[in-house]
Protein backbone atom coordinates (compact mmCIF):
# COMPACT_ATOMS: atom_id res chain seq x y z
CA UNK A 1 0.00 0.00 0.00
CA UNK A 2 1.57 3.31 -0.79
CA UNK A 3 0.91 6.82 1.48
CA UNK A 4 -1.61 7.57 -1.25
CA UNK A 5 -4.16 4.34 -0.72
CA UNK A 6 -3.77 5.03 3.05
CA UNK A 7 -5.02 8.54 2.74
CA UNK A 8 -7.78 6.98 0.60
CA UNK A 9 -8.51 4.09 3.04
CA UNK A 10 -8.43 6.94 6.09
CA UNK A 11 -10.54 9.53 3.99
CA UNK A 12 -12.95 6.52 2.85
CA UNK A 13 -13.66 5.80 6.89
CA UNK A 14 -13.99 9.36 7.81
CA UNK A 15 -16.76 9.49 4.99
CA UNK A 16 -18.69 6.15 6.59
CA UNK A 17 -18.44 7.24 10.14
CA UNK A 18 -19.91 10.78 8.56
CA UNK A 19 -22.63 9.06 7.28
CA UNK A 20 -23.37 6.65 10.01
CA UNK A 21 -23.98 9.37 12.21
CA UNK A 22 -26.08 11.14 10.18
CA UNK A 23 -23.97 14.30 9.45
CA UNK A 24 -23.77 16.40 6.16
CA UNK A 25 -20.87 15.02 3.82
CA UNK A 26 -17.82 17.38 4.34
CA UNK A 27 -18.50 18.37 7.87
CA UNK A 28 -15.71 17.17 9.31
CA UNK A 29 -11.92 17.33 7.74
CA UNK A 30 -8.88 15.52 7.81
CA UNK A 31 -5.44 17.13 9.41
CA UNK A 32 -2.90 14.98 8.53
CA UNK A 33 -0.73 14.79 11.42
CA UNK A 34 2.88 14.67 9.64
CA UNK A 35 5.29 14.72 12.99
CA UNK A 36 8.73 12.97 12.54
CA UNK A 37 8.18 11.92 8.91
CA UNK A 38 10.76 13.80 6.31
CA UNK A 39 8.98 16.28 3.50
CA UNK A 40 9.91 14.04 0.91
CA UNK A 41 7.47 11.69 2.64
CA UNK A 42 4.36 14.29 3.35
CA UNK A 43 5.25 15.43 -0.47
CA UNK A 44 3.48 12.10 -1.41
CA UNK A 45 0.20 12.86 0.38
CA UNK A 46 0.43 16.61 -0.73
CA UNK A 47 0.46 15.27 -4.23
CA UNK A 48 -2.36 12.96 -3.43
CA UNK A 49 -4.67 15.85 -2.62
CA UNK A 50 -3.77 16.32 0.86
CA UNK A 51 -3.94 20.48 1.99
CA UNK A 52 -4.30 20.54 5.62
CA UNK A 53 -1.23 19.00 7.70
CA UNK A 54 -0.41 19.36 11.36
CA UNK A 55 2.74 19.22 13.29
CA UNK A 56 3.11 19.77 17.00
CA UNK A 57 6.49 21.14 17.49
CA UNK A 58 7.38 24.90 15.71
CA UNK A 59 10.69 23.80 15.30
CA UNK A 60 9.49 21.01 12.71
CA UNK A 61 7.05 22.73 11.42
CA UNK A 62 9.13 25.82 10.07
CA UNK A 63 11.27 23.07 8.70
CA UNK A 64 8.85 21.58 6.33
CA UNK A 65 7.08 25.10 5.45
CA UNK A 66 9.88 25.15 2.63
CA UNK A 67 9.87 22.35 1.49
CA UNK A 68 6.57 21.28 0.49
CA UNK A 69 4.07 22.95 -1.94
CA UNK A 70 3.08 26.60 -0.68
CA UNK A 71 -1.00 25.29 -1.24
CA UNK A 72 -0.11 23.27 2.29
CA UNK A 73 -2.06 24.64 5.28
CA UNK A 74 -0.55 23.86 8.44
CA UNK A 75 -1.74 23.71 11.78
CA UNK A 76 -0.32 23.66 14.92
CA UNK A 77 -1.51 20.75 17.68
CA UNK A 78 1.09 20.45 20.08
CA UNK A 79 2.57 22.68 22.96
CA UNK A 80 3.51 26.31 22.06
CA UNK A 81 6.19 28.00 23.61
CA UNK A 82 5.62 32.01 24.03
CA UNK A 83 9.24 31.96 22.87
CA UNK A 84 8.19 30.79 19.63
CA UNK A 85 4.91 32.18 18.84
CA UNK A 86 6.12 35.18 16.66
CA UNK A 87 8.00 32.70 14.33
CA UNK A 88 4.99 30.98 13.80
CA UNK A 89 2.04 32.81 13.40
CA UNK A 90 2.94 33.89 9.63
CA UNK A 91 2.97 30.15 8.65
CA UNK A 92 0.11 28.81 10.51
CA UNK A 93 -3.06 28.30 8.89
CA UNK A 94 -5.08 27.11 12.46
CA UNK A 95 -3.47 26.87 15.89
CA UNK A 96 -5.32 24.00 18.01
CA UNK A 97 -3.31 24.15 21.02
CA UNK A 98 -3.86 27.70 22.78
CA UNK A 99 -3.56 26.12 26.29
CA UNK A 100 -3.90 29.05 28.40
CA UNK A 101 -5.05 32.84 28.80
CA UNK A 102 -1.43 34.07 28.76
CA UNK A 103 -0.87 32.53 26.06
CA UNK A 104 -3.82 33.21 24.22
CA UNK A 105 -2.94 37.22 25.45
CA UNK A 106 0.61 36.75 23.76
CA UNK A 107 -0.33 35.43 20.71
CA UNK A 108 -3.13 38.26 20.41
CA UNK A 109 -0.70 41.27 21.19
CA UNK A 110 1.99 39.43 18.53
CA UNK A 111 -0.56 38.99 15.86
CA UNK A 112 -1.67 42.26 15.94
CA UNK A 113 1.49 43.45 15.74
CA UNK A 114 2.24 41.52 12.59
CA UNK A 115 -0.41 42.93 11.47
CA UNK A 116 -2.89 39.54 11.43
CA UNK A 117 -5.54 37.86 13.32
CA UNK A 118 -4.35 34.51 14.41
CA UNK A 119 -6.65 31.69 13.81
CA UNK A 120 -7.07 29.31 17.18
CA UNK A 121 -8.89 26.59 18.87
CA UNK A 122 -8.54 26.58 22.86
CA UNK A 123 -7.29 23.21 23.95
CA UNK A 124 -9.25 21.99 26.78
CA UNK A 125 -8.44 19.27 29.26
CA UNK A 126 -12.00 17.59 29.76
CA UNK A 127 -10.40 14.86 31.92
CA UNK A 128 -8.35 16.95 33.97
CA UNK A 129 -5.31 14.39 32.97
CA UNK A 130 -2.23 15.77 34.92
CA UNK A 131 -0.34 14.46 32.02
CA UNK A 132 -2.05 16.88 29.38
CA UNK A 133 -2.00 20.23 28.33
CA UNK A 134 -5.00 22.46 27.98
CA UNK A 135 -7.54 24.47 30.00
CA UNK A 136 -9.40 22.90 32.98
CA UNK A 137 -13.11 23.10 32.20
CA UNK A 138 -14.11 25.42 34.74
CA UNK A 139 -10.73 27.54 33.66
CA UNK A 140 -12.12 27.82 29.88
CA UNK A 141 -15.28 28.77 31.04
CA UNK A 142 -14.03 31.74 33.70
CA UNK A 143 -11.61 32.84 31.30
CA UNK A 144 -13.92 32.68 27.89
CA UNK A 145 -15.51 36.20 28.26
CA UNK A 146 -12.26 37.84 28.14
CA UNK A 147 -10.16 35.75 25.58
CA UNK A 148 -13.13 35.75 23.08
CA UNK A 149 -12.89 39.67 23.31
CA UNK A 150 -9.14 39.91 22.62
CA UNK A 151 -8.80 42.43 19.46
CA UNK A 152 -6.39 40.04 17.57
CA UNK A 153 -7.72 36.15 18.06
CA UNK A 154 -10.22 34.48 16.25
CA UNK A 155 -11.43 31.69 18.71
CA UNK A 156 -12.95 29.30 15.74
CA UNK A 157 -13.83 26.05 18.82
CA UNK A 158 -12.42 24.00 20.81
CA UNK A 159 -9.89 20.78 21.07
CA UNK A 160 -8.92 18.23 23.45
CA UNK A 161 -6.68 15.16 23.36
CA UNK A 162 -8.39 12.66 25.77
CA UNK A 163 -6.07 10.25 27.82
CA UNK A 164 -5.87 7.05 25.92
CA UNK A 165 -7.98 4.00 26.71
CA UNK A 166 -8.58 0.90 24.27
CA UNK A 167 -11.80 0.84 25.17
CA UNK A 168 -13.33 3.47 23.33
CA UNK A 169 -16.90 4.21 25.34
CA UNK A 170 -14.46 5.61 27.78
CA UNK A 171 -13.43 8.01 25.72
CA UNK A 172 -16.64 8.77 24.04
CA UNK A 173 -17.36 10.70 27.00
CA UNK A 174 -14.41 13.33 27.04
CA UNK A 175 -15.59 14.43 23.40
CA UNK A 176 -19.25 14.15 24.41
CA UNK A 177 -17.89 16.95 27.28
CA UNK A 178 -15.97 19.51 24.72
CA UNK A 179 -19.07 19.04 22.12
CA UNK A 180 -21.19 20.22 25.24
CA UNK A 181 -18.99 22.77 26.39
CA UNK A 182 -18.57 23.99 22.74
CA UNK A 183 -22.27 24.38 22.79
CA UNK A 184 -22.51 26.12 25.98
CA UNK A 185 -20.05 28.85 25.78
CA UNK A 186 -21.52 29.86 22.14
CA UNK A 187 -24.87 30.02 23.60
CA UNK A 188 -23.21 32.02 26.68
CA UNK A 189 -21.86 34.44 24.64
CA UNK A 190 -23.52 34.41 21.27
CA UNK A 191 -20.74 33.52 19.18
CA UNK A 192 -20.02 31.00 16.63
CA UNK A 193 -17.52 28.23 17.48
CA UNK A 194 -17.59 25.85 14.48
CA UNK A 195 -14.77 23.40 15.16
CA UNK A 196 -14.42 20.83 17.31
CA UNK A 197 -10.87 19.25 16.83
CA UNK A 198 -10.94 15.90 18.48
CA UNK A 199 -10.07 12.29 17.11
CA UNK A 200 -6.98 10.80 16.26
CA UNK A 201 -6.22 6.98 14.85
CA UNK A 202 -7.62 4.73 17.17
CA UNK A 203 -10.97 6.53 18.11
CA UNK A 204 -11.82 9.38 15.27
CA UNK A 205 -14.96 7.59 14.54
CA UNK A 206 -16.38 7.81 17.20
CA UNK A 207 -15.23 11.93 17.53
CA UNK A 208 -17.41 12.19 14.49
CA UNK A 209 -20.17 10.57 16.13
CA UNK A 210 -19.81 13.12 18.92
CA UNK A 211 -19.74 15.97 16.69
CA UNK A 212 -15.83 16.44 15.64
CA UNK A 213 -14.98 18.82 12.55
CA UNK A 214 -11.19 18.33 12.74
CA UNK A 215 -9.51 14.97 13.22
CA UNK A 216 -6.04 14.98 13.35
CA UNK A 217 -4.64 11.59 12.19
CA UNK A 218 -1.20 10.52 11.99
CA UNK A 219 -0.24 6.81 12.20
CA UNK A 220 -3.39 5.50 10.02
CA UNK A 221 -1.96 7.41 7.11
CA UNK A 222 1.90 7.37 7.48
CA UNK A 223 2.36 3.91 9.71
CA UNK A 224 4.24 3.70 13.28
CA UNK A 225 6.30 6.68 14.24
C1 LIG B 1 0.54 12.83 17.14
C2 LIG B 1 -0.74 13.53 17.37
C3 LIG B 1 -1.92 13.13 16.71
C4 LIG B 1 -1.97 11.95 15.75
O1 LIG B 1 -1.93 10.75 16.42
P1 LIG B 1 -2.07 9.34 15.66
O2 LIG B 1 -2.40 8.39 16.73
O3 LIG B 1 -0.74 9.10 15.01
O4 LIG B 1 -3.14 9.50 14.65
C5 LIG B 1 -3.08 13.84 16.95
N1 LIG B 1 -3.10 14.89 17.81
C6 LIG B 1 -2.00 15.31 18.46
C7 LIG B 1 -2.11 16.47 19.38
C8 LIG B 1 -0.78 14.64 18.27
O5 LIG B 1 0.31 15.06 18.92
Amino acid sequence: MSLADNLRTVLASIAAAVTRAGREPGAVRLVAVTKTWPAETVREIVEAGQRALGENKVQELLGKVPELPAEVEWHLIGHLQQNKTRKILPHCALIHSIDSADLARQVSRLAGELGLTAKILLQVNVANDDAKFGFPVAEARASFGELIALPHLEIRGLMTVPPYDEDLEKVRPHFKRLRELRDELAAAYQCDLPELSMGMSHDFAIAIEEGATLVRIGSSIFGHR
